[in-house]
């Protein structure tokens, strides 16, 4: 495989609609926490739930998350790694299938330029070192 096509859709929100949770890095809450004026401290007590090993957003009721507004992300410019990098997540780009699939949900995938394959794989290990909580195993994404 030379590389994945994908781009943005301008206006479109669907990854930030559909069921999951949002996971963040302690950068990324400190960052979040900066962009709002808040301290890491309080914006953990309101927004976050911390387990063992990972941080994710809480879920308002009604929404998946609490920074979807009407134009888009209100945290743009400080939205999560997983937000940042998607869909490039390990899991996506693991196979034709699993790319196939996210395909069915992302209206990007699949347009645009192409983007090369070694580009995709170091996107796709960034957010692999980012949250060793959730990619404790081994997998296939390499280089
Ligand atoms: S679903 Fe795809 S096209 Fe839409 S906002 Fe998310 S990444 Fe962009
Ligand atoms: S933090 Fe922003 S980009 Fe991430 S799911 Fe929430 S609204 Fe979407």
């Amino acid at each position: 495989m030379q590389g994945l096509r994908f781009v943005c859709q301008a206006g479109c929100t669907k990854c930030c609609e559909v069921s999951g949770y949002v996971y963040l890095t302690e950068q990324d809450l400190k960052r979040a926490a900066a962009y709002l004026g808040m301290s890491a401290r309080s914006f953990e007590k309101k927004y976050i739930y911390r387990t063992k090993h990972l941080l994710r957003l809480r879920k308002p009721c009604g929404s998946q998350c609490h920074f979807l507004e009407k134009g888009g992300c209100s945290i743009h410019p400080v939205k999560p790694l997983q937000c940042r990098v998607f869909p490039f997540w390990p899991e996506k780009i693991g196979s034709p299938a699993a790319w196939w699939e996210a395909g069915r949900m992302c209206p990007g995938i699949g347009e645009g330029p192409l983007i090369p394959i070694d580009g995709v794989m170091r996107v796709a290990n960034e957010m692999r070192e980012a949250y060793t909580g959730m990619y404790s195993r081994p997998s296939r994404v390499t280089g």
